[in-house]
């Protein structure tokens, strides 16, 4: 009774900002916290300028969105204000995506890694309600990345996958390893899993997984008495059943490595040409789906090729932006600003 009253207030897009605290670091540099949010729906950034003769002054800047999270609130209260939801619409044909957006640092792995436990904890309990345990529905996990325009699976050692449609408008990954899970205990062990098997870079601090994006997929399906195991990797429908809705948990790559498209590193700035790409098309397709635009212009990167059943039907969409704090990270946090607002 309560849940189809929430459930029909879901919003098809939701854009939620996140404000991190300042970091042991920004503190004994003394750095500023630029960012002050207000009634958990609006911030501004206080941007450090200087005139022509040096003087300092502060530039202010405005924005609102459908929540803004400050850096007093748990991961318990960011799951209730965005994925919680939206959980019981993936029950009735919805295919749902969670986004984390922002540069690397501002929190957006802090952000998503908790998010698939509290779902899959909510889901198994509706999945127990009896109109659901009759029809045999089933929880699957997948965990794959896209780096450099290529999918690896993220669950069995990083296997190359490859996409494909398969003329009903639905994506299937070849090759990608499912799991069906029925106690959210394992759920952990398989993040922890493919977290540390994300690509790893060269040089500093986090650089491993910012230049990629990590998609951890958790799809209801309702269960076939016979499986055909020869076929299990071939078709989705083949190995578990039908898919009824689904929820995508997405940590893209930082947003600023989009930018590296002029480094020295050939191998850098194609992948910096590629999450451009990706963070770009990514932007066009939520527009399109909030203008109920027919044409989704999924085809523009493999992210979203990958995501294109997410965009079309019953959709919902959360994006979470993520953003530093401290005056040295203003730009980027104003960028990360500015296409959380052109994506609402
Ligand atoms: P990203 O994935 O965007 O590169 P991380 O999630 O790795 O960034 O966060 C960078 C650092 O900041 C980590 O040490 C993380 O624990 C910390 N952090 C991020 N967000 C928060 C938060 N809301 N509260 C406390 N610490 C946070
Ligand atoms: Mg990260």
């Amino acid at each position: 009774k309560e849940t189809s009253a929430k459930e029909s207030n879901v919003a098809k897009i939701k854009v939620v900002v996140r404000k991190r605290p300042l970091n042991k670091k920004e503190i004994s540099r003394k750095e500023e916290d630029i960012v002050s949010v207000h009634e958990n729906s609006y911030l501004t950034v206080h941007e450090p300028k200087l005139k022509v003769d040096l003087t300092a002054y502060v530039e202010k800047h405005e924005f609102a969105f459908d929540a803004v999270i400050d850096e007093h609130i748990s991961n318990d209260e960011v799951y209730r204000v965005t994925v919680e939801p939206i959980i019981p619409t993936i029950f009735k044909h919805t295919k749902a995506t969670c986004f984390a957006y922002g540069q690397t640092g501002s929190g957006k792995t802090f952000t998503m890694k908790p998010l698939p436990l509290r779902a899959v904890e909510d889901i198994l309990r509706l999945l127990r309600q009896p109109s659901y345990f009759n029809q045999r529905f089933k929880l699957w996990l997948s965990y794959f990345e896209i780096y450099g325009g290529k999918l690896f699976d993220l669950l069995s050692d990083r296997r190359k996958l490859c996409m494909r449609e398969d003329g009903r408008q639905q994506v299937c990954i070849v090759g990608l390893q499912e799991f069906e899970v029925s106690d959210v205990r394992i759920v952990n062990e398989f993040i922890e899993k493919g977290n540390s098997a994300r690509s790893t870079g060269s040089t500093g601090a986090n650089e491993e997984s910012s230049r990629s994006h990590a998609i951890l997929q958790l799809a209801i399906k309702k269960h076939k008495e016979i499986i055909d195991t020869r076929r299990q990797n071939d078709s989705n429908d083949a190995k578990s059943g039908k898919v009824i809705g689904k929820i995508s948990f997405i940590d893209l790559a930082g947003s600023e490595r989009g930018a590296d498209t002029t480094d020295n590193d050939r191998q850098t700035r194609i992948e910096g040409a590629e999450i451009n790409k990706s963070l770009l098309a990514l932007k066009e397709c939520i527009r399109a789906l909030d203008n109920d635009q027919i044409h989704i212009p999924f085809r523009g990167s493999k992210l979203t090729e990958v995501l294109r059943d997410s965009f079309v039907g019953n959709s919902k969409t959360v994006m979470i932006s993520c953003i530093s704090p401290n005056a040295g990270s203003c730009e980027h946090t104003l960028n990360t600003l500015r296409y959380a607002d052109r994506v609402k």
